[in-house]
């Protein structure tokens, strides 16, 4: 279904459709899972709420529909994401490897969700490239890579739980999408759409939390759960990166940077630098942001890119910090130091300098 709205930029349409699946690819899964599988779910490494939504929302369907059912993140994820129905059902790779590699090795299917290539899986790389398990990809970043024997790929789609949605629907099985699932899938929607305001928000992405709201997830509470959780510390830290923000008018560019040392201050802990980035990006004529976030500990600094309109982070982030992601929101690392990072990252900027002006 193709549907044309206008944006507040006159002159660009943006077309909206609702996602699907190539028909054979739907059949042949239908047919497969037909039977009893075993199966693993997988979201990249330090899995933020689309990539917790949707391994969870996918989980509660499968154990609905009979299936074995095992997510395995990477690694750990913030205290925010630690309320959202069959969380404490998770395995972690990287401190129980010795009882999740046996699943990963026996496993029927393996289905990826939220990430575009087997790196972003950090350690677990190798164990997914090996096992034998028929891999079923559903993502929305940029540049897939081939490894799937099934993938729904699309990048115009605002997150994987908003895929996931129009997967089981694909499956001819919507009606059975409950209050845990809707809850589930309502979280990663909201989280990778910025509370609906991003540019990847479309009215399908609308009519899609609607249903979720109608087949019970509690909207209010969903807010409250992720974003009313801050600890007087966190904020702390939020004022510190705010003290650090610094902006180049003529190249409409913000930039925060938060050393191991300051976070250390403020007892920094998982997920409690997510969103600061957009900070700078909220202010007036600004269209890139950017963070850097010292890790002492991987001896990276860690950067999150954010834009707005049609500049591509994704695109710069691949070319110049060994990441990617998609046009608006993309993440990338160094291992130059905090300071060379940032110097190299204005050291950049005059060659975006068009780019950035044309917006
Ligand atoms: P964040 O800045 O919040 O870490 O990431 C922003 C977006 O970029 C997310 O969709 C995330 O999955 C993606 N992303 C972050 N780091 C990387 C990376 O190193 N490679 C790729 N391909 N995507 C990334
Ligand atoms: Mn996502």
């Amino acid at each position: 279904m193709y549907l044309s709205i206008k944006t507040r930029q006159s002159n660009f349409k943006k077309i909206v459709y609702s996602s699907s699946m190539n028909s054979q690819d739907i059949t042949e899964i239908k047919q497969l899972l037909s039977t009893k599988k075993k199966i693993v779910i997988v979201p990249h490494k330090n899995p933020d709420g689309d990539a917790i939504g949707s391994t969870l929302g996918l989980y509660h369907y499968l154990i609905k529909t009979n299936h074995q059912v095992q997510v395995i993140t990477p690694n750990d994820y913030p205290s925010f994401l630690k309320w959202i129905p069959g969380e404490n059902s998770i395995l972690k790779y990287d401190s129980q490897t010795s009882v999740c590699t046996p699943i990963i090795n026996d496993a029927d299917i393996i289905f990826t969700l939220d990430f575009n290539a087997f790196h972003r899986t950090g350690n677990m790389e190798t164990v997914l490239e090996e096992s034998n398990g028929i891999k079923i990809m559903i993502d929305h970043h940029q540049s897939p890579e081939n490894y799937a024997k099934y993938m729904f790929s699309d990048v115009n789609m605002s997150s994987t739980c908003e895929m996931i949605y129009h997967f089981i629907t694909m499956l001819g099985n919507a009606n059975l999408i409950d209050a845990d699932i809707a809850t589930c899938l309502y979280v990663g929607i909201m989280t990778d759409t910025g509370s609906f305001k991003f540019l990847c928000t479309t009215s399908t992405t609308h009519r899609v939390i609607a249903n979720l709201i109608e087949k019970g997830a509690d909207n209010t509470k969903i807010h409250v759960n992720i974003y009313d959780t801050n600890s007087y510390e966190k904020l702390q830290l939020l004022g510190c990166a705010l003290s650090n923000l610094n902006v180049i008018p003529e190249l409409r560019t913000a930039y925060i940077s938060l050393s191991q040392d300051e976070l250390n201050r403020y007892n920094y802990k998982k997920g409690d630098t997510e969103g600061i980035v957009n900070y700078g990006l909220s202010i007036d004529n600004i269209v890139l942001a950017a963070i850097f976030i010292e890790d002492r500990q991987e001896g990276i600094i860690k950067i999150s890119l954010r834009s707005e309109g049609h500049f591509s982070v994704n695109e710069m982030s691949r070319k110049h910090f060994n990441g990617g992601g998609h046009t608006n929101a993309a993440g990338g690392r160094s291992e130059l130091s905090l300071k060379d990072t940032i110097e190299n990252f204005i050291s950049i900027l005059p060659s975006y300098n068009k780019a950035l002006n044309d917006e």
